[in-house]
């Protein structure tokens, strides 16, 4: 896994329920081909600031934390239990390897070893409930 898996927002593509689908499945943030429309429109991966450098991380902006992030990070904490802004200043704290590796620790599913989504409650290969899953309210 390298720095193209990590959307520019700071959660990983492989996370990504488009992208762990079997059907239909997404190129990821950083790849031009198929993906969901509002992913084509994206405001933080079309955000003006990036000048040409489409693979730029919010992190490495000297807007970082903008607006943008910020709302995204709220929404992202309140429905998926994951936060973009922390995983950006861990990337800046810690660099992109040790980010990635504790990630990945971070979502394996402690049952059948694939990553979990961040966006479903539960493992989409084996069904084992994602604990960081908020529970409805
Ligand atoms: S579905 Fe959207 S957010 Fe998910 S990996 Fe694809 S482009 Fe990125
Ligand atoms: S931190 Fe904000 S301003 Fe900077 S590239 Fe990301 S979305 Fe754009
Ligand atoms: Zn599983």
């Amino acid at each position: 896994m390298n720095v193209s898996s990590i959307a520019p927002c700071g959660v990983l593509c492989d996370l990504c329920m488009g992208f762990q689908r079997t059907k239909n499945k997404c190129v990821g943030c950083n790849y031009t081909g198929n993906k969901p429309y509002h992913c084509t429109v994206c405001s933080i991966k079309e955000c003006p600031e990036k000048k040409g450098n489409e693979k730029l991380l919010c992190s490495e902006c000297d807007k970082f934390p903008c607006k943008r992030i910020k709302n995204l990070d709220k929404r992202y904490r309140i429905k998926y239990g994951e936060s973009p802004i922390q995983n950006l200043q861990n990337i800046i704290k810690d660099g992109i390897d040790a980010f990635i590796k504790i990630e990945n620790e971070k979502w394996e599913c402690k049952q059948c070893g694939e990553l979990l989504c961040v966006h479903r409650d539960a493992c989409l290969q084996c069904g084992t409930k994602n604990e960081y899953f908020p529970e409805a309210e």
